[in-house]
């Protein structure tokens, strides 16, 4: 039977959503409770632990365990972990909830009640002192900087029981899946060297090469979709998934990709983000994740392959997934094929990039993509989908 890569932290998968037939009975209870309303960062963070994709952790981290992950990349419990999961609060908030308390969490935009803390600590925290150790600056024109410099006074800390998880299951289908029913899927195709292709973008020729490099070594791609919350201007995720599905159907064999997508909400912290996108899937059952160039970076924070770097700090057995580092890939008319920097000796000249913003001006006029760049029915339904806006 096919092996694939533990859970993160040595023991079994740790998912914090209460069994569907207490749900019920621990909403009502939790009516009574004190509410926390929780940012849309926090919600996605809640769903993570839900589903188990942050096993081990069995809540929101304490003071030692913000610490020890901020500064050395490490549980207080010298577990592994590159980026703080936090929850925090008001002063006002914190100030009227004792240690020992229970509170219902909700989110913030909903007021929908999605689980209970008990509270078994509450800290302020030196929000640069995260900043720099995780996003390496405090600028706020960081998308990632800016939430935790917004982010309340007071942090709660504490095991949580998740009670919901919102729309995204009634949402996305069998697009959501939780890392003990990617395992199984692993496991029925007989897959034990698995890579994760991370994205929040529809799915070029130069993405599908990085995809096709991965299944030459691996057993099979993995194509996980970020469903949190976006950056504005982001495509849906549904017009992503039936762009991705298009590439598949006609791209790829059979039998060789898996898409599916999870809760997480983006901090663009780059290397430290490539780290806990790496974490995360060795709990979804991948030995691999490409990491390709800039990974979740934004603008100019990060150098292009500060994040494929950072796994070379790591200490033995800090990770079980490894990094699949690949440098930009692009279509070149001299090699006339797919080439990345290591396999393409020409010039800028020869190779056809297109960036962003001229994609999205192409798409929404009568101007052809190039096939060489992106496939004819990827491109169909890119335009269906910016005709529409
Ligand atoms: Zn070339």
């Amino acid at each position: 039977m096919a092996e694939l890569v533990p859970p993160h932290g040595g023991g079994d998968l740790k998912p914090l959503l209460a069994p569907a037939g207490e749900r019920a009975d621990a909403l009502a209870y939790a009516a009574s409770l004190r509410q926390v309303a929780l940012t849309s960062r926090e919600v996605s963070d809640l769903f993570m632990l839900g589903m188990g994709a942050y096993t081990p952790l069995s809540g929101f981290m304490g003071e030692a365990d913000w610490r020890g992950v901020s500064v050395d990349m490490k549980l207080e419990n010298g577990v592994f972990w590159p980026i703080p999961i936090t929850l925090s609060a008001s002063a006002d908030v914190a100030g009227a909830i004792s240690i020992g308390d229970s509170v219902a969490l909700t989110d913030g935009e909903s007021g929908e009640v999605l689980g209970v803390l008990e509270v078994a600590e509450k800290y302020a925290i030196d929000k640069a002192l995260e900043c720099t150790q995780v996003y390496r600056t405090t600028d706020q024109s960081h998308p990632g900087v800016q939430k935790v410099m917004e982010q309340g006074e007071v942090n709660l800390a504490g095991p949580v029981v998740v009670l919901s998880e919102g729309h995204f299951p009634e949402t996305y289908k069998e697009l959501y899946l939780r890392p003990e029913q990617s395992r199984a899927m692993f496991i029925e195709r007989g897959w034990s060297r698995v890579a994760a292709f991370q994205t929040r973008n529809p799915m070029h020729r130069s993405h599908e090469y990085l995809a096709k490099i991965a299944i030459e070594v691996t057993d099979g791609v993995f194509i996980h979709q970020v469903l949190g919350a976006l950056k504005p201007g982001d495509i849906p995720a549904e017009v992503r998934t039936n762009a991705i599905q298009a590439m598949i159907d006609n791209y790829f064999v059979p039998g060789t990709v898996i898409q599916a997508g999870y809760p997480i909400e983006m901090r663009y912290g780059g290397p430290r983000e490539a780290l806990i996108h790496a974490l995360i899937r060795q709990n979804f059952g991948c030995s691999h994740l490409i990491v390709g160039r800039d990974h979740a970076g934004v603008g100019d924070f990060y150098g292009p392959y500060d994040a494929q770097d950072i796994f070379d700090e790591l200490w033995d057995g800090a990770l079980r997934t490894v990094p699949l580092k690949i440098g930009i890939t692009f279509f070149c008319r001299k090699c006339d094929g797919m080439a990345t920097e290591k396999t393409c000796p020409h010039g800028p000249d020869d190779r056809i990039t297109i960036s962003g913003t001229r994609q999205r001006e192409m798409l929404s006029s009568d101007a052809d993509i190039p096939t060489e760049f992106s496939r004819p029915e990827v491109v169909a339904v890119l335009k269906d989908y910016y005709s529409g806006l």
